[in-house]
């Protein structure tokens, strides 16, 4: 029997409860973290990060019986239907023991290659063909993969969790699960990553982010605190340690994962540079992203036409102070102009914790050349390879654009930032639980294990420590 939106909106879905149901929904975006059969279906499609509603009557916590590896689809599943009362995480409605009953007025892409050979030929769009589990992968590969990862793996770039988002900040959204997809794909640490600038910049229909007003003053100060406590309240609810110094990172593994507190923007300081001393005490920031969609006071950014001419002078005094108290520098988003200055203005190695390799990034591009990640790695430095499936068609294509880039300027200057629950679109890389699968590709493109421990965790430690030290 079937239950619709319009019944969770009106209360009429309670009185389903216990029974078994079929509901057609959208699957979170790839991003959302996991545990294997968790995912969320809401009403409409998710743009991004920031679109878990609200509203516990659109969205539901769905438990699967199987992987349903269709993230940012519209499906259509079965399942056992609960109703809460006063979740403490703010749900509403549950899905048990679900199971995917191919799509609802689908589009042929709308199935699986997988799917189409279930049905024997004898497919038709119109016939609900349920579609089998993933077949199992080669264990003994992945595992001898995840051996060879280390334990000191280390994630560039995280949103994980459900962190940020311009709604889910000031809503207080539940937290989807991080600790336990992090255990099992074997992540120790991730910079754990609030964004300073989401009430002011909004998802273009054609998924680009862009700045659409100017922050009121203190407006951006202040939803800095909301993010930040919402890190400690996340990191705390799963137990997820965070790292202040290279004790804390050497230490820390996979079954007891670790997080850094970093933030992408600087722009909750408001041009003072005091700011940047209480974030360092007071919120134990330990890696700065100098600037995100919005061109602020600290410079010009990828996606937008350049104003400063680069690095202002605000931007060049936050960097000596990240220097002097140990804050790992980030220019991610920045332009090659800023990064140009910020590698003659810093004293410890620059990061680009999210981006990649490409021979002529075309204008507003995210992507940078060689000669821009050959600035970074002149300072010791390391570029974080990131997992749009907008650029790589998969992880062995995302394995093959790391080695790109390792070839152009080295083995020790590249690394990994999965931008986890920040990306717009799909993700080659949506779950930690994929590492082994990454680790794997990696290593079928020729990298031994000494480089494959470098690229996933070695070369960051290595400025990390540089830094703070
Ligand atoms: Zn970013
Ligand atoms: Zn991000």
């Amino acid at each position: 029997m079937q239950v619709t939106w319009a019944e969770l909106a009106s209360g009429a879905a309670e009185a389903r409860d216990g029974q078994w149901v079929e509901i057609e929904g959208w699957c979170m975006p790839a991003g959302i973290e996991e545990r294997p059969g968790y995912l969320i279906l809401t009403d409409e499609p998710g743009c991004c990060g920031d679109c878990l509603p609200a509203d516990p009557a659109r969205r539901i916590e769905v438990f699967a019986a199987e992987l349903i590896d269709r993230a940012g689809e519209e499906v259509r599943l079965a399942g056992r239907w609960r109703v809460l009362d006063r979740d403490s995480a703010g749900w509403r409605y549950q899905l048990y023991e679900a199971r995917l009953i191919a799509a609802p007025r689908a589009a042929p892409h709308g199935f699986t290659r997988r799917g189409m050979l279930a049905a024997g030929g004898l497919f038709t769009l119109s016939s609900w063909m349920p579609v089998p589990a993933l077949a199992a992968d080669d264990a003994a590969k992945l595992a001898a993969a995840r051996e060879a990862m280390g334990a000191l793996t280390i994630d560039l770039h995280s949103h994980g969790g459900a962190l940020v988002g311009r709604r889910r900040v000031p809503e207080g959204a539940p937290f989807v699960p991080l600790a336990e997809p992090m255990r099992q794909g074997g992540m120790a640490v991730i910079c754990l990553t609030v964004v300073a600038d989401s009430p002011v910049t909004e998802v273009t229909p054609d998924k680009r982010i862009k700045p659409v007003r100017d922050p009121a003053p203190g407006e951006l100060y202040a939803f800095a605190e909301k993010s930040f406590a919402r890190l400690e309240a996340l990191v705390a609810a799963q137990k997820i340690g965070i790292v202040t110094d290279v004790a804390g990172l050497r230490a820390a593994r996979a079954e007891r994962p670790a997080a850094i507190v970093a933030s992408e923007g600087a722009d909750f300081l408001e041009g003072r540079i005091d700011r940047v001393d209480e974030a360092y005490a007071r919120w134990k920031l330990r890696h700065l992203q100098l600037t995100h969609y919005r061109v602020n006071e600290l410079g010009d950014i990828q996606t937008e036409p350049p104003v400063h001419g680069g690095l202002t002078d605000f931007g060049a005094e936050v960097i000596r102070r990240c220097n002097r108290l140990g804050i790992v520098v980030d220019v991610a988003h920045g332009t090659y102009d800023l990064v140009k200055r910020a590698a003659k203005v810093t004293t410890k190695p620059l990061v680009v914790s999210h981006s990649s390799f490409t021979p002529k990034p075309g204008a507003r591009s995210r992507q940078i050349s060689e000669e821009h990640a050959r600035v970074v790695a002149n300072t010791g430095g390391v570029i974080g390879i990131w997992p749009p499936a907008s650029i790589f068609a998969d992880l062995a294509g995302m394995a093959e654009g790391i080695a790109r880039l390792a070839d152009k300027i080295g083995v020790d200057f590249v690394g990994l930032g999965t931008d986890m629950m920040g990306l717009t679109g799909p993700s080659v890389l949506p779950s930690y639980r994929n590492l082994p699968e990454l680790a794997a590709a990696l290593m079928a493109r020729g990298f031994g294990k000494e480089d494959l421990q470098k690229i996933l965790g070695g070369n960051y430690r290595r400025v990390f420590e540089a830094t703070i030290g």
